[in-house]
């Protein structure tokens, strides 16, 4: 298991639609390892494929936050919300391609969403709270879309050049931005 470079905003990739995946295969249970280390290393709740520079349609969660539960990772390939709910939840959402910065998103609180998972079988299930949130918010990166999306463009363009300057200061020193 490898841990990823993350890519931070701005950057093409992380505006790109996703291609969807035929199947799944040894290649992409290895990428799926991977992409649950990143995340777990970050540490971060979810993680979505292109943000680490793979457009395939695929994303990895654990909303499991308190300590002693039991971690539940799940790998969604081609993950979709097939229903909503009309009642909205909002939450402060973040992004490990967007660190250290935060701000209110409003999106459906119920959501139910079908995938495959990376042994290849079928599974639809209905979410809520942060998990709903979760999956949205991952399956945006999917579409090239960021939470900072949601926001007004005053606000967006703040935080994207506040991200540049981020950008400059990593490639000063030396390390990999993405
Ligand atoms: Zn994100």
């Amino acid at each position: 298991m490898t841990v990823r470079p993350i890519l931070i905003h701005p950057d093409p990739r992380l505006k790109k639609v996703a291609a969807p995946l035929e199947d799944s295969s040894d290649a992409i249970r290895a990428l799926a390892k991977d992409m649950l280390e990143t995340m777990y290393d970050a540490p971060g709740i979810g993680l979505a494929a292109p943000q680490i520079g793979i457009l395939d349609r695929m994303i990895v969660l654990d909303c499991v936050k308190e300590e002693g539960e039991t971690p539940r990772p799940l790998v969604m390939l081609n993950p979709q919300v097939i229903a909503s709910s009309d009642e909205k939840n909002v939450y402060e959402e973040g992004c490990l391609s967007i660190p250290e910065q935060f701000a209110e998103v409003e999106r459906p609180r119920d959501v139910t969403v079908t995938w495959m998972d990376e042994n290849g079988t079928a599974h639809q299930e209905d979410f809520d709270g942060l998990w709903a949130t979760c999956i949205q918010h991952e399956i945006d990166h999917l579409e090239g879309k960021l939470f900072i999306d949601y926001l007004r463009p005053l606000k967006r363009q703040m935080i994207t050049r506040k991200m540049q300057k981020l950008k400059r200061e990593l490639a000063r020193d030396g390390n990999d931005a993405g």
